[in-house]
């Protein structure tokens, strides 16, 4: 990629003064990999040694963009420690004065916005133009959170005894445990470390292992930004070690997950045994409803793009596309030529729409349920990308068709560019497939009938609800979250962060 390819860049990471760099000669081109090490109570602190943890660029599995000792388990409980020496003075410090540090990494985080985008593209493969918005978002999160630092914590409430002064409080729980995908890797951590840390909360966050220099630039970032120390920290190392050493770790006080729901739920039985206080946000099989009146063109595309942009690789990416009966035909060919508009191409490409997939084992699980599925193939399919693109870990974006009800395709989250496709007779027969799933994290309605949406946003199973819009993304002062498997029922973002990282106290005072 051109950007490891620059000589000034590699002569300049080769020469860093905290030897944090290596050059690796892999597949006879030169990258720089990034030695990676833990940012714990201020200090950067070397990995364990023996077995190497490595995030490998999807574009090209043979640049190792970063590596470090995969345990992670000792320094997830002495960032654990060093977030509770932490805790006492940040959460005493005016929350005027917290603002002002949250907008100062804000700063820091604008300032390298450009590094920040190519990274997440070579780490994780997101297209370039999503991952600058990503870092634009980041930017926007913490502005906002440096806002609601200094909103009111509490409401007075009248007491039963006249000279009585009766509130509510709602102070920080204390040290907070992250952890998180690799999916919105800079993203995600902000969203939870953000409200964590304005309400005064310390942070411990344990990065997923495919997106690890991603938030190593976020640790750089907070340095830089001027965060007391072991006021935010950052471990690197494996979910079964690392993470879980992070979850049980004593000190800590709230527990904020996202990723898959087969971790979430080993990360809440193991916060519910200790009654530590914590939120799940996991997987979606989320659905797009097109009826017959909608503007079947608009949907098309807002379908398209919901599905594949990032290869399917949201929590909220569609995965089924349900078509009222009449317009099935027309509305499919339009869906198809929607998609094939979608560029599969170079992540750093400024056009493409679609990058690689996230691993081996990511690629490998499409090929296998794509091929094996009894449906009728009316776009894309299994076949290997060549030319160009042969390096990397591309799936062709795929439409499928004629599929069960329990089919793998429908039920299943891939998380990967693969959409099923299916006919229902009205509204009602579409929402009852629509909802034919454990998960609830979103969806989307198509029409142009005020009574069809209302019905729809009624009934629909799912904690992001559009209509004419696509299932992805959400304002970052939008509450966000899902129903049913997809989530612990809280929601993150906008006013619902406060509630998750603050408890109340009620308070009465007599003269
Ligand atoms: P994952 O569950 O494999 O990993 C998530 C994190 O959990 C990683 O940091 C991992 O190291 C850690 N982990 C693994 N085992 C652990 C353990 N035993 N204890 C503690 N931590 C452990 O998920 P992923 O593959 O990184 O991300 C994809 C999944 O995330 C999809 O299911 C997607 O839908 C979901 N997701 C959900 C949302 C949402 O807001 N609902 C957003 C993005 C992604």
């Amino acid at each position: 990629m051109a950007w490891a390819d620059s000589r000034d860049e590699h002569a300049r990471l080769a020469a860093d003064p905290r030897d944090r760099f290596r050059v690796s000669g892999l597949d006879g081109t030169l990258f720089p990999v990034m030695k990676l090490r833990h940012w714990i109570g201020g200090e950067w602190r070397a990995g364990s040694s023996g077995h190497e943890l490595r995030s490998l660029n999807p574009s090209d599995p043979s640049d190792v963009v970063s590596a470090i000792g995969a345990d992670g388990a000792d320094e997830a409980r002495a960032a654990a420690q060093a977030a509770a020496e932490a805790f006492g003075g940040w959460r005493s410090m005016a929350a005027a004065a917290r603002a002002l540090l949250l907008n100062s990494w804000a700063d820091a985080v604008a300032s390298r916005d450009e590094e920040m985008a190519r990274t997440i593209t070579r780490e994780v493969g997101k297209p370039i133009s999503e991952a600058r918005g990503e870092v634009g978002r980041c930017v926007a999160l913490l502005r906002y959170y440096a806002g609601e630092a200094v909103r009111p914590m509490g409401e007075v409430i009248p007491g039963q005894a006249s000279a009585m002064l009766q509130y509510s409080l709602r102070q920080p729980v204390g040290p907070t445990a992250l952890i998180t995908p690799w999916n919105f890797p800079v993203a995600i951590p902000i969203w939870k470390a953000g409200p964590a840390l304005a309400f005064g909360n310390t942070v411990v966050l344990k990065a997923a292992e495919q997106s690890m220099l991603c938030a190593s630039l976020l640790a750089e970032t907070a340095q830089e930004a001027g965060l007391p120390a072991g006021v935010f920290n950052v471990v690197f190392g494996s979910g079964e070690t690392a993470g879980a050493a992070l979850v049980e770790a004593p000190e800590i006080r709230l527990v904020s997950f996202t990723g898959s729901e087969a971790v979430g739920s080993i990360v809440a039985e193991s916060c519910a045994r200790r009654n530590v206080k914590y939120q799940t946000e996991m997987g979606g099989k989320n659905v797009a409803i097109v009826l017959a009146d909608a503007d079947l063109d608009r949907a098309a595309t807002l379908v398209a793009g919901g599905a594949m942009r990032f290869a399917g690789q949201k929590c909220t990416a569609t995965s089924r596309v349900v078509v009222e009966k009449s317009v099935a035909a027309a509305f499919s060919a339009k869906l198809v030529s929607a998609i094939e508009r979608l560029e599969l191409g170079p992540s750093d490409r400024d056009s493409a729409a679609i990058g690689p997939v996230i691993e081996q084992s990511a690629l490998d699980r499409l090929r296998t349920a794509v091929s094996s599925s009894a449906g009728e193939l009316l776009t894309g399919g299994f076949d290997p990308v060549d030319g160009a693109l042969a390096k990397g870990l591309y799936f062709k974006p795929t439409l499928v068709a004629g599929l069960a009800r329990d089919s793998e395709l429908m039920t299943r989250e891939l998380f990967g560019p693969v959409l099923a496709f299916a006919e229902a007779a009205d509204l009602d027969e579409a929402l009852s497939i629509a909802n034919d799933t454990p998960y609830g994290l979103s969806a989307s309605l198509f029409t142009r009938d005020i009574g069809s949406a209302l019905k729809y946003v009624d009934r629909i199973e799912a904690g992001m609800v559009r209509v004419n819009g696509d299932t992805t993304g959400v304002d970052p002062h939008a509450p966000f979250g899902g129903v049913k498997r997809s989530g612990s029922h809280s929601r993150e973002q906008g006013p619902s962060a406060r509630e998750f990282y603050t408890e109340i106290k009620t308070v009465q005072i007599q003269g």
